[in-house]
């Protein structure tokens, strides 16, 4: 579990991921804390879930443009490797 202060940090710096903002120390550090950090990995797995949610309901739907979701997609799949 994660303090209110820590879930914000990683809030903002998934914010950042989704902007292709972050730099790669940065990058580095979420993806080693997502490979320790069950309750970040399933908050990212929910994500990508309501993403692909928001697009069986509506293809067009320009609130998340797609190269957003292919990057948060990759992503995630890569993360995916740390769980074996
Ligand atoms: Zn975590």
């Amino acid at each position: 579990m994660h303090s209110q202060a820590e879930q914000f940090q990683l809030y903002e710096l998934l914010n950042a991921l989704l902007d292709d903002e972050l730099s790669p120390e940065a990058r580095a550090q979420l993806e080693v804390h997502l490979c320790e950090c069950e309750s970040c990995r399933s908050f990212f797995e929910s994500l990508r879930q309501t993403l692909e949610l928001y697009h069986r309901l509506d293809e067009h739907n320009p609130a998340l443009p797609h190269a957003v979701e292919e990057r948060l997609r990759r992503f995630i799949k890569q993360k995916q490797i740390c769980k074996s």
